[in-house]
C-alpha cells in the first residue's frame, strides 16, 4: 500500500503559561494533546468539534505554522515535524492552507492576479507571460474569468474571494490542502458552491484534504472519514457512513443530534450539551468529557479512555466501549 499523503502520530501542541518577573512556566494550555490520523491520496478527512477543541491549532501544527511540541508529521512518508525553515521549504509547496476569512487572507493592495501568482514567483517557477498564462488558467479552474485578474479583493463577493484563495492554494500543485473552516464565513448557498468546487478539484487532481469544520452537515458532504475532537484529543475516528449512522461516542451523538435533517417527517431527538468546553489549561481528569456526558460513570472521572478499534478503521475513546464491544453503563 502506498504511504498516506499525510500521517500524523501523537501530535502535541502545548503552550506554556509564564508568570512573574522571571517568566516561570506555571502551567500549559493543552491545545492539542496527542492526536493521530492519516489522509490518503484523493481522500478528505473531516476534523470536527466545538470551537476551542484544538482543531485549528492541529491544522496549523500540521502545516508547521506553529511549532509542534512533540509527535510526528509525515508528508508522503517524509518526516517534517522538526525540520528547520530551509529544509521545510520544498515541503511547503506540497501543502497549502485555505483560511476561514477570505478577506483577511488577501492583501487589499495587490491585484488578485498578483496574489494568485505570488507563490509561483516566490518559488521561481514562472514569470512574465508564462506567469500570466498560469494565473489565467488557475482563475478558470476555480470558476473565475481571466479578465478579473486585474481587479482588487474588495471588488469580489465573499464566495469569489474564497475561490481566489483556493486558486492561490492550487498554484504550486500541492498534494495536500488544509481547509481551516474554509466555508464557515460564507452564506449557505455559496458554501455549497465552494464545497462542490473543492470536490471537483479533488477528483480532477487527486488532492488530499484535511477539512476543519464545526458544521457537521458540511463535513458529511465533503469527507470520506471523520475525526471528532474534544479538548485536544480525538474521541472518535471513523468512516463517514459509520460515524453518521452509528455514532459511538456520546459527544459525537450530541453533535449529530444538532444537525438539521432536510426532511420534516424525520425527527431526531436533540441532546443539548450542558455547559461549555472546559478550559484546556486545566482539563478534567479521566475522560475530559465526563463533566458534560449524560452517561458518565464513576471510573470516567479517573481513568482516561484510550482509542479502541471497534470495527476495521472505526475507533472510539469511551469506557462504554471496551475491547471492541459496547458495555452497559
Ligand atoms: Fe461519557 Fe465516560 Fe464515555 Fe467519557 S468515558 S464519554 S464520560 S461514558
Amino acid at each position: 500500500m502506498p504511504d498516506p499523503v499525510l500521517e500524523v502520530t501523537d501530535l502535541k501542541k502545548h503552550y506554556p503559561i509564564k508568570k512573574g518577573l522571571l517568566r516561570r512556566t506555571v502551567g500549559n494550555v493543552y491545545a492539542v494533546d496527542g492526536i493521530s490520523f492519516s489522509v490518503a491520496e484523493g481522500e478528505t478527512l473531516g476534523l470536527v468539534g466545538e470551537s476551542g477543541c484544538g482543531k485549528s491549532t492541529a491544522a496549523r501544527a500540521v502545516m508547521r505554522l506553529v511549532e509542534p511540541t512533540s509527535g510526528s508529521i509525515k508528508l508522503e512518508g517524509q518526516e517534517i515535524a522538526h525540520l528547520g525553515k530551509k529544509e521545510l521549504r520544498p515541503f511547503r509547496r506540497e501543502m497549502q492552507i485555505v483560511f476561514q476569512d477570505p478577506f483577511a487572507s488577501l492583501d487589499p493592495r495587490m491585484t488578485v492576479g498578483d496574489i494568485v501568482g505570488e507563490p509561483l514567483q516566490v518559488h521561481g517557477i514562472a514569470r512574465g507571460s508564462e506567469l500570466a498564462d498560469r494565473v489565467a488558467g488557475l482563475f478558470t479552474q476555480v470558476g473565475l474569468r481571466a479578465e478579473q485578474m486585474k481587479l482588487f479583493p474588495h471588488q469580489f463577493s465573499g464566495g469569489q474571494r474564497q475561490r481566489i484563495c483556493i486558486a492561490r492554494a492550487l498554484a504550486l500543485n500541492p498534494k495536500l490542502i488544509v481547509g481551516d473552516e474554509p466555508v464557515s464565513a460564507l452564506d449557505v448557498s455559496i458554501q455549497a458552491q465552494v464545497i462542490n468546487l473543492l470536490v471537483d478539484l479533488q477528483q480532477e487532481k487527486k488532492l488530499s484534504y484535511l477539512f476543519i469544520a464545526h458544521d457537521l452537515a458540511v463535513v458529511e458532504h465533503i469527507s470520506h472519514r471523520v475525526a471528532v475532537m474534544y479538548l485536544g484529543k480525538i474521541v472518535e475516528y471513523a468512516d463517514k457512513k459509520t460515524l453518521f449512522s452509528h455514532p459511538l461516542h456520546p459527544y459525537t451523538e450530541a453533535l449529530l443530534s444538532a444537525v438539521p435533517i432536510p426532511n420534516p417527517k424525520i425527527k431526531r431527538k436533540k441532546q443539548i450539551l450542558v455547559g461549555d468546553v472546559p478550559s484546556p489549561v486545566n482539563p478534567p481528569p479521566g475522560c475530559s468529557f465526563h463533566t458534560r456526558c449524560p452517561h458518565a460513570m464513576p471510573r470516567c472521572k479517573s481513568e482516561v479512555p484510550q482509542l479502541q478499534e471497534m470495527s476495521t478503521g472505526n475507533w472510539v475513546a469511551c469506557h462504554l466501549h471496551q475491547g471492541g464491544k459496547a458495555v452497559a453503563a
